[in-house]
């Protein structure tokens, strides 16, 4: 048993580790925002959030100030039964997703029939339907020709239950009969999302151009709304995500982004096809390049590589021109759309501890530290001469230093204050560096990553200034210490 423990039980001190039963996800979110800025423990944070307003709380903290990652802290189980492949695919296309899709390996597709888009008038809807019924047919026929010749081919081995045996033909045949299935064919979804995604998500399929997916947006929103379907026992009956549904409108910059890239590259895009393999691998040298390359991508059908090298032999104010194109309806609450999430940027960080621990949340890129030695000295805030502390601040920190190298390793760590340097190096792609130089550097945060986040968007200014221009960072020098 080690040292830890010893003192821990021998000195009868609470529980440190504490699990909680699924809360409604609105009054977990509030609960742990809470917990973060007050003394109180989770019992009593839980406590408080059952006499108070948790949808006041998410209107003012989340909605108005953007503490988005508010509603990271609460999650949100949906299924979706009997959409189509093609509306599952749209809602599946989230990064920070958890879920499980009907399997074309374990389950029969040929017993549900097909959805027919609203969209269609009667005559396409007959059409659509007569080629539909004829790609399920051959489904059946497929799948069954598939498992006889792979039962023949592939006898049962003496040790293999004929049960389990039977599963994995059929499975193996389903592999095959898959092609023939289409977009339009059901399927079910489960999904587990934080209610940030779970926004995200919904705003995004609410400008989708297929309706089926535009209505499951509405459809999720008013479902967030209402007592949930399914419980486990009563204690969760109310709403999931009340407040979200209020706020969920469509991701007007998504459509418009898109529609705007798309007239551009029809005006001014003129690429020469290039050969490339199935599986082509373009590594680019390149970020404005890479993202002026990515972002025309969706909106024409030229490979990577055709687009990469044309955009290559174009001027820089030019490539820059897409990206103007792609943000020009950007709005004050956007995020960089996807496209922007091009290149790898290395900073090497030699910041102060309480520094890298607000950086260190930033989870859209890799992190690295080396150790923490005490021997890079220690940063001294302005305010602290300013205040008359400077004397105070420096013997305190140059005797925890010199205490920490007499002590022994590991332990000696633990003295290390947050004021000292240590070297961190942070790997995130574009998207990311605008998205830590912008919120990073606001008038809200702390003055030594603010600063950080002002060197940022310096360093990369310096080295590409036509992707350092779309950097929105507030300068150190402008402060509003009272803004909240
Ligand atoms: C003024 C201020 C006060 C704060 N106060 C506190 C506090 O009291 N206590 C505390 O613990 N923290 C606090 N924080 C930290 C805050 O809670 C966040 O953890 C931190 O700011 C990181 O924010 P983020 O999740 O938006 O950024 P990131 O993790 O950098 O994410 C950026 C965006 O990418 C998305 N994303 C993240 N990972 C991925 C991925 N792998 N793939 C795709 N997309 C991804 C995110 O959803 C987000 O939209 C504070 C932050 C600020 C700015």
């Amino acid at each position: 048993m080690s040292r830890w423990r010893v003192n821990r039980y021998h000195s009868g001190l609470a529980k440190r580790v504490i699990t909680i039963a699924p809360l409604p996800p609105e009054k977990s979110a509030y609960a742990l925002a809470r917990y973060s800025r007050s003394a109180d423990s989770i019992r009593q944070s839980i406590e408080w959030v059952r006499t108070h307003n948790s949808q006041q709380f998410l209107e003012s903290f989340y909605f108005q100030y953007g503490h988005q990652s508010i509603a990271d802290l609460g999650h949100t189980v949906l299924c979706f039964e009997g959409i189509s492949e093609l509306a599952a695919s749209e809602i599946e296309d989230e990064v920070l997703w958890d879920g499980q899709a009907k399997s074309s390996r374990y389950q029969d597709f040929s017993k549900g029939g097909f959805i027919v888009p609203a969209e269609f008038n009667a005559v396409d809807a007959a059409s659509y339907q007569s080629a539909g019924n004829a790609l399920i047919v051959a489904y059946q026929e497929i799948h069954v020709l598939v498992d006889a010749h792979l039962r023949e081919k592939l006898p049962r081995p003496e040790s293999m239950k004929p049960e389990a045996y039977g599963r994995n033909i059929a499975a193996r045949a389903f592999d095959v009969a898959r092609y023939c299935l289409f977009w339009g064919v059901p399927t079910n979804v489960g999904q587990v999302t934080s209610i940030r995604t779970l926004e995200k998500q919904i705003k995004r399929l609410r400008v989708s151009e297929f309706g089926e997916v535009r209505e499951l947006g509405l459809e999720i929103a008013e479902a967030c709304a209402a007592p949930p379907e399914c419980t486990w026992d009563d204690l969760n009956a109310e709403p999931i995500a009340p407040t979200l549904a209020r706020h969920a409108e469509p991701d007007e910059f998504i459509q418009r982004s898109h529609a705007d890239v798309a007239a551009w590259a029809k005006q001014n895009l003129d690429v020469a096809p290039l050969d490339a393999p199935r599986v082509d691998l373009v590594k680019p040298d390149d970020v404005l390049t890479e993202i002026a390359a990515t972002l025309l991508y969706p909106v024409c059908s030229h490979s990577f590589r055709a687009l990469y090298e044309t955009l290559r032999g174009w001027s820089a104010a030019r490539r820059g021109e897409v990206l103007d194109v792609a943000l020009q309806s950007r709005g004050q609450r956007d995020d960089f759309l996807r496209g922007f999430r091009g290149g790898q940027y290395c900073f090497d960080m030699l910041i102060d501890i309480g520094a890298y621990r607000d950086m260190h949340r930033h989870r859209r890129c890799h992190q690295y530290r080396q150790a923490y030695t005490g021997q890079y000295g220690y940063e001294s805030p302005a305010l602290l001469a300013e205040a008359g502390a400077q004397g105070v601040y420096s013997a305190a920190m140059d005797a925890a230093l010199a205490a920490m190298q007499q002590l022994p390793e590991p332990g000696r760590q633990y003295l290390l204050p947050f004021g000292a340097r240590s070297r961190f190096l942070f790997k995130m792609d574009f998207a990311e560096v605008e998205y830590i130089a912008r919120v990073r550097s606001g008038v809200k945060g702390h003055f030594s990553y603010r600063d950080v986040a002002w060197q940022m968007k310096q360093r990369v200014d310096e080295m590409e200034p036509e992707l350092g221009r779309l950097l929105q960072a507030t300068p150190p020098w402008v402060e509003d210490p009272l803004k909240r």
